[in-house]
């Protein structure tokens, strides 16, 4: 693997084939990116079907690299995951999406939610409902403004204990959103028990979408099945008018994707929200 770095691996690739110097140099810079305030949240509209309203926003993380530039999470969640980091920075992306909701809410967007995606690692931290609890209580926020996504895959696995930790962040008052629906493999009995209030169809069935398709019938069945749970159906990474349509006519309730708006940084997201109908 050494040989493999000196065969012009970039520095800072935190690949599989990374070797462990570059790991290491990579998880030294994630550590200064926390002290230093290098992380940056962007938001993501969602959009509901039924009178054109936003929703709200989805929170995403990126990393303002002083060398790189903006580093997007698929390249350093991983890695934050493996070496525990992904605690202290999920819990300043929880206070900053708090504090920026707080901002939106005394400008008056007091409908909309805002949505923070939770890592698996720290759904299993056992101080997970403090840190959430911590949040709102510090930028004073009612805890019906937050959502919390989990994934499918997070949501299952561990059931009972999964289980419990979304009934203490339900009881929190906080809304719960399984996220990349459809590509985990949850049981009709476990999805009746799951405190969730939305289920997002992930991306990867949206992408293909057109009648007739394999994909068009996934779709169809998840927000048939949402339905009958009384959950808000969500989907996302619509891209396309296509799309669009064809996840009106099944009855989705909400969508997110480049269509609609892409993540954008907050002074862009209000300015553009407030472009809208009802902004
Ligand atoms: P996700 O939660 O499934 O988020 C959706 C991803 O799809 C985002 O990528 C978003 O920018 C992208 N996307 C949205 N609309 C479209 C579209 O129309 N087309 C396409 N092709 N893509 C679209 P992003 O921001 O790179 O985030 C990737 C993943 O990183 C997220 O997937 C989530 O799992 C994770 N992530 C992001 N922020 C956080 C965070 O604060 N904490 C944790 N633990 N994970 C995060
Ligand atoms: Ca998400
Ligand atoms: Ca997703
Ligand atoms: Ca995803």
């Amino acid at each position: 693997t050494k040989r493999a770095g000196r065969n012009g691996y970039n520095f800072f690739e935190p690949s599989m084939n990374a070797n462990a110097h570059q790991q290491l140099q990579w998880l030294q810079d994630l550590r200064v990116a926390l002290e230093r305030n290098q992380f940056r949240l962007v938001y993501q509209p969602k959009f509901s079907f039924s009178d054109d309203t936003v929703l709200g926003a989805e929170a995403l993380l990126r990393w303002q690299h002083p060398q790189r530039g903006l580093v997007g999470p698929d390249e350093f969640i991983g890695l934050a995951e493996r070496s525990g980091l992904i605690i202290p920075i999920g819990a300043w992306v929880l206070e900053e999406a708090c504090r920026q909701m707080h901002e939106w809410l005394s400008l008056g967007y007091a409908h909309w939610k805002i949505a923070v995606n939770l890592s698996p690692v720290q759904f299993a931290d056992p101080h997970l409902l403090d840190v959430v609890r911590a949040a709102l209580e510090k930028h004073q926020l009612p805890p019906s403004c937050l959502t919390l996504e989990v994934t499918e895959s997070t949501a299952m696995s561990n059931t009972e204990q999964s289980l419990a930790t979304l009934q203490q962040i339900a009881d929190l008052g906080v809304e719960i959103s399984i996220d990349d629906f459809g590509t985990g493999y949850s049981s009709l009995l476990y999805l009746k028990r799951l405190p969730a209030n939305e289920l997002k169809i992930d991306r990867g069935f949206v992408r293909d979408l057109s009648e007739g398709t394999e994909d068009a019938a996934i779709v169809s069945a998840i927000v048939a099945l949402g339905r009958t749970l009384n959950l808000r159906i969500v989907a996302e990474g619509v891209e396309t008018e296509g799309q669009q349509q064809f996840l009106h006519a099944v009855g989705c309730d909400a969508l997110q994707g480049y269509l609609m708006g892409r993540p954008m940084a907050p002074d862009l997201f209000l300015q553009t929200m407030r472009e809208q109908p009802d902004g």
